[in-house]
């Protein structure tokens, strides 16, 4: 079995900060990714808040990421992680390009899309049902879209889709939306973008692709129906954790515990991101804390050498 000194489970920007500030360490590196490095700032459209730069396309600010990391010679591995062993002091990772022994390892795997699971959403994927603007935003030129969602990315993902489509509605289950006062007002001087308040989707319907979405009135219980050629969903995400089975301590909803310096319950397994329990879920806090969780494993290595 193949040994490396520190294993980075996910290439976002958590996991690629990890990867730049190991290697400049001297640490022996892996990073361990199943899609193109970057993580959700890929999917991105566009990202204003990273210091110093005033606007980048989410894609360009993960290649940069991706490009420093290669820099500084991390070496990667496309593979689906399967799952963590821990047996003894050994810490296994187990892909599906093989097994891997690490010294440290550092789960970075962050968190992904959740669905709704109402009828219809399943059906659809693919065919009018998406997660991501800037991926299928140009399948709507002119059409009528619905973004389902109040937080940051459906606000920001659904002023992104209005350079795309005729007219974008915005279910939201409340009567304002959640998301920062900068990209609210934003959003109320969009005249393509037409909010849906106090309502829920119950459906979605078509017959290959979509066609209109249902919506129940958390009020008033009416139920009304959206022409619509497509439906965004962003309601928040998930910690990508499944491969980890009942390992480490983690808080409702799959987070996982660390300490203040990014320790798991497992010896020598440090966590950073988004999947992190009680993350604020921005790019510059995974990447901060991919640092720290760099450090930390560090610090650790050399303690057990
Ligand atoms: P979020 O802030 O958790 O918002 C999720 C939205 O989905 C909320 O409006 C919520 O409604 C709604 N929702 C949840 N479950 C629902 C359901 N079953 N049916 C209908 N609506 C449902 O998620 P996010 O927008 O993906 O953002 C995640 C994190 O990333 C946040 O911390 C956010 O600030 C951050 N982020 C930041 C930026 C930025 O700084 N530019 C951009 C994107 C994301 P309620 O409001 O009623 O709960």
């Amino acid at each position: 079995m193949k040994k490396r000194e520190l294993v980075i489970l996910g290439a976002g920007p958590a996991g690629l900060t990890a990867a730049v500030y190991a290697r400049r360490a001297d640490l022996d590196t892996l990073v361990v990714e199943k899609g193109v490095p970057g993580g959700q700032i890929r999917i991105t459209a566009e990202i204003e808040n990273w210091p110093g730069l005033l606007k980048a396309a989410g894609a360009d600010l993960a290649d940069s990421f991706h490009r420093q990391a290669e820099h500084f010679k991390a070496d990667f591995l496309t593979a689906d992680i399967k799952s963590l062993r821990l047996e003894g002091d050994r810490k296994i990772v187990v892909t599906s390009a093989g097994e891997i022994e690490a010294g440290a390892v550092i789960v970075a795997t962050g968190a992904a899309f959740r669905r709704l699971g109402c009828r219809g959403e399943e059906k659809f994927i693919g065919r009018g049902v998406s997660f991501c603007a800037v991926c299928d935003a140009e399948f709507f030129v002119d059409e009528t879209v619905a973004v389902v969602g109040g937080g940051n990315t459906a606000v920001e993902e659904a002023m992104y889709l209005t350079r795309f489509a005729r007219k974008v509605h915005i279910i939201h289950r409340r009567d304002e939306f959640r998301a920062d006062p900068m990209i609210r007002q934003r959003a109320a001087g969009n005249e393509k973008l037409v909010p849906v308040w106090n309502s829920v989707v119950e459906a979605i319907e078509g017959g290959d692709l979509v066609e209109r979405v249902v919506v129940r009135n958390v009020k008033t219980g009416e139920l009304s129906a959206l022409d619509v050629a497509g439906v965004f969903m962003f309601i928040g995400t998930l910690p990508q954790v499944e491969f980890l089975g009942g390992l480490l301590e983690r808080r409702e909803g799959g987070w996982i515990v660390t300490d203040s310096r990014l320790a798991t319950s497992g010896p020598g397994v440090f966590a950073a991101g988004d999947i992190v329990s009680g993350a604020i879920r921005q790019a510059i806090i995974a990447a901060a804390s991919g640092c720290a969780a760099a450090f930390a494993a560090d610090t650790y290595l050399k303690i057990k050498a």
